[in-house]
C-alpha cells in the first residue's frame, strides 16, 4: 500500500493545465484565469455620485439648520447636470447620479422637507464634506490588477471585471471528462431487474460529480465485461475528452478487463498505467496514467459505488481541478476540525478511513454524527453524508474528541 499523499501526487503529475484561450467574459463563469494580469480599463465609480436619495449642497451652506435653500435642478442616474451648483443653492439628487460640480455633501431625503412644489428646501440636518458621496476610483482605480492567473470567475469576479471595462479574458477551458462504467451486471434503465443485475449508479453519479466540479461531464456509455467494447470506448474517450474516469473493473477479479486495455493503450513508462493500492478506506484500488497521443490523463476507479465517490473527492476531482488550471492549493477540499458528537470507532489496519458523516452547526461548532452503515456498496449513508470524517490509523475517536471533516456539501444548521 502507498500513502494518500503519493497516489495523490502521481495522479496530479500527470493533469497538466490545458492550453487557456480568450473567451467572452460572460461565458467564463466557473473557468479559471491563465495568461496575464487583468488590469482596470476604468475607474470604479467613473465619477463620483450620490450613495443617496436627497439634496446636493456645499456643507457650508448647511450648517446652522433647518436651512432653506432653493432648488435649481434634479439630478438622476445617468443624466449630469451641466450647470455646476452655486453657493447658497441645492439640487435634488438620486442614488447613482452623478455629484454636480460646486457641491461636497449630501442631505439624505429623510433629513429634508420639500417646499414650493419642489422649488425651495428645508435642510434638517448639518451637511458634512464628503459624506453620502463615493468618490471616483473609491473601489477600483484605473491601472489596478483586478485578478491574476489562477482566480475563478466567480459571479462576483465577473461584475468586477466588467464593472472595470474587461469583456474578454483568457482562460482555461472547463475540461470535458468522459464517464465509462465497466461491468456485464450493469443495467442502464428502469426495466426489471434480471437475476444478477444491478442498475449503472456509477456513472450518472460520476456525470453529476464531473459537472458540480466545474467540469464538462461527457457520457460515454456503459460497456459489458469485453475487451473490445472497452478498448473501443476507451479509443473515443481520449479522442474526444480531456480526461477519462472508469468505474470498476480495477480489481483482482478474472474479468477485470478494463486493467488490460488500459494498461495496452497506455504503453509502458512514462505515460504508462500506475496501479495503486492506496492505504484508505474505502477506495484502495486506484489506476492512474495517460493514453492515446494526447495522452489524456485516465483514472481508474473501483466499482464499488461508495468508493468510486471517495475516489472521485481524492483523486479525480483534485486532477480534473488542476487540468482547469486551479492553483495547488486550491484542488483538494479543504478540512476543518469539528467534534464527534458520537464515538467513530474504528480498527487499526494501516490506512486512513473516510466516515460518511452528517455535519451540522450547533451553537457556533461544527459536530459529526455517522450517516449509517459505511461499506462501500451503501450509498444510503453517502446520500445522506455532507461530509467524510478523516480517522487516520488507530482506534477512532470518543465523543467530544475533534475530527478532521472533509466538507462535501453545506453544513446543515
Ligand atoms: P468491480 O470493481 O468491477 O469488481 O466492481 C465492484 C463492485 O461494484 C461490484 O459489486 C459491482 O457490481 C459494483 N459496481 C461496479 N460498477 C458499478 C456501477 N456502475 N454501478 C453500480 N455498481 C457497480
Ligand atoms: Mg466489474
Amino acid at each position: 500500500m502507498i500513502p494518500l499523499d503519493e497516489a495523490l501526487t502521481t495522479v496530479l503529475a500527470g493533469c497538466a493545465p490545458l492550453p487557456a484561450r480568450s473567451r467572452p467574459l460572460a461565458d467564463a463563469v466557473g473557468c479559471v484565469l491563465a495568461g496575464a494580469e487583468v488590469v482596470a480599463r476604468d475607474a470604479v465609480p467613473p465619477f463620483a455620485n450620490s450613495a443617496m436619495d436627497g439634496y446636493a449642497v456645499r456643507a457650508a451652506d448647511v450648517v446652522d439648520v433647518p436651512v432653506r435653500l432653493p432648488v435649481v435642478a434634479e439630478v438622476a442616474a445617468g443624466h449630469p447636470v451641466e450647470r455646476p451648483l452655486g453657493p447658497g443653492e441645492a439640487m435634488r439628487i438620486f442614488t447613482g447620479a452623478p455629484v454636480p460640480a460646486g457641491a461636497d455633501a449630501i442631505v439624505i431625503v429623510e433629513d429634508t422637507e420639500r417646499l414650493e412644489g419642489g422649488a425651495a428646501v428645508e435642510l434638517r440636518a448639518v451637511a458634512r464634506t464628503g459624506v453620502h458621496i463615493r468618490p471616483v476610483g473609491d473601489d477600483v482605480q484605473m491601472g489596478d490588477v483586478v485578478a491574476v492567473p489562477g482566480d475563478e470567475v466567480t459571479p462576483g469576479r465577473l461584475g468586477l471585471l466588467r464593472s472595470v471595462g474587461v469583456f474578454d479574458v483568457e482562460v482555461r477551458p472547463r475540461p470535458r471528462v468522459g464517464v465509462i462504467s465497466t461491468g456485464d451486471e450493469l443495467v442502464d434503465d428502469d426495466r426489471p431487474l434480471q437475476p444478477g443485475q444491478i442498475r449503472d449508479t456509477n456513472r450518472p453519479v460520476m456525470l453529476g460529480l464531473v459537472a458540480a466540479a466545474g467540469a464538462q461531464p461527457v457520457d460515454l456509455g456503459h460497456v459489458g465485461d469485453d475487451d473490445g467494447a472497452i478498448s473501443t470506448a476507451m479509443d473515443s474517450a481520449a479522442a474526444t475528452c480531456d480526461a477519462v474516469i472508469t468505474t470498476g473493473g480495477v480489481s483482482m477479479g478474472d474479468t477485470d478487463l478494463v486493467k488490460v486495455v488500459l494498461d495496452r493503450l497506455a504503453g509502458p513508462g512514462v505515460g504508462g498505467m500506475r496501479w495503486m493500492q492506496v492505504a484508505i478506506k474505502p477506495a484502495k484500488p486506484l489506476a492512474f496514467g495517460r493514453i492515446g497521443e494526447r495522452k489524456v490523463p485516465v483514472f481508474g476507479l473501483p466499482g464499488n459505488p461508495v468508493s468510486s465517490m471517495v475516489s472521485f473527492e481524492l483523486f479525480a476531482r483534485p486532477g480534473i481541478r488542476r487540468l482547469a488550471g486551479h492553483p495547488d492549493d486550491r484542488l483538494s477540499r479543504p478540512l476543518l476540525a469539528a467534534t464527534a458528537d458520537e464515538p467513530l470507532v474504528r480498527r487499526p489496519d494501516g490506512k486512513v478511513h473516510f466516515v460518511r458523516v452528517e455535519v451540522t452547526v450547533r451553537e457556533g461548532d461544527l459536530v459529526v454524527r455517522t450517516a449509517g452503515g459505511q461499506a462501500s456498496h451503501q450509498l444510503s449513508a453517502m446520500a445522506r453524508a455532507n461530509g467524510l470524517a478523516v480517522l487516520p490509523d488507530g482506534p477512532g475517536v470518543d465523543a467530544g474528541d475533534r475530527v478532521e471533516v472533509m466538507f462535501l456539501g453545506e453544513p446543515r444548521g
